[in-house]
């Protein structure tokens, strides 16, 4: 399958038409960024690392039912996948207090929450990602009524899977942030990647990090995080 027109660009991502129309070309890159864009670097072989990860996280999801746009990996950086409309909501799912959530709710980092949470942002590089809840994704026609329901219930099902197989792999799922995409026959399925750039991913029993938030902060031993995470999911050095 032959790379034709670049569609989009994003910030960890090119998307490429194909000569099937229902097929697009995702690329992945090294580029790495923080804070709305404000904070920009580089993380050596990150698109191949988050290339391989997302493949075999989708992979398995696949095998447990849920849909994704996942077709087939093509080389080191890019993959196939089914021609979606991204719905604008970045769907974040969280199993243990960290990031914004403990910063706004003063709620300590590492904390398990008592029920998994579930949070919507409007997909909007200039409003900076806004918090929103169901009222506003219906009132803003971002996805109607069984679109919300259907991606509560992938989200939930998803966690439920992702957290039981990082556990065996010695991995504590923190929190994740997943996007959803609608088919041209309108089925919600599965977008985007899961990778260390979209999870917080924590060693089970040393809680060290093995995600972007070594960049976010720098914490330094960026690439090995993410190393890790190849070695632990995949077997691979
Ligand atoms: N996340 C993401 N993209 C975003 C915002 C968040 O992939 O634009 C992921 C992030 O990696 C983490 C989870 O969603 O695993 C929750 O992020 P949080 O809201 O705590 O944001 P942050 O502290 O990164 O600003």
């Amino acid at each position: 399958m032959k790379k034709l027109d670049m569609l989009y660009e994003g910030k960890a991502k090119r998307v490429y038409k194909t000569e099937d129309e229902n097929l697009y070309i995702i690329e992945y890159k090294d580029d790495a960024t923080a804070q709305n864009g404000l904070k920009k670097g580089t993380i050596e072989q990150k698109g191949i690392m988050n290339n391989k990860i997302a493949n075999h996280l989708f992979k398995i999801l696949e095998e447990k039912g849920i849909k994704t746009h996942h077709e087939r990996l093509l080389n080191d950086r890019e993959v196939l996948v089914k021609r979606v409309d991204i719905i604008p909501l970045e769907v974040l799912v969280r199993n243990y207090a960290a990031g914004s959530l403990s910063k706004r709710l003063g709620i300590e980092e590492g904390v398990k929450l008592g029920v998994t949470v579930l949070e919507f942002c409007y997909k909007n590089d200039e409003l900076g990602d806004p918090m929103i809840n169901e009222y506003h994704i219906k009132a803003m026609n971002l996805a109607n009524e069984a679109e919300v329901e259907k991606i509560k219930d992938m989200a939930f099902q998803i966690n439920d899977y992702l957290t039981d197989y990082m556990k065996k792999k010695g991995i504590q799922l923190v929190d994740f942030k997943l996007e959803f995409g609608k088919t041209p026959s309108g089925e919600v399925i599965l977008a985007d990647e899961i990778s260390p750039d979209t999870c917080r991913l924590w060693d089970e029993v040393t809680h060290e990090k093995l995600d972007k938030d070594r960049f976010r902060r720098d914490m330094g031993k960026v690439e090995e995080g993410y190393q890790e995470v190849v070695r632990r999911l995949l077997g691979e050095n």
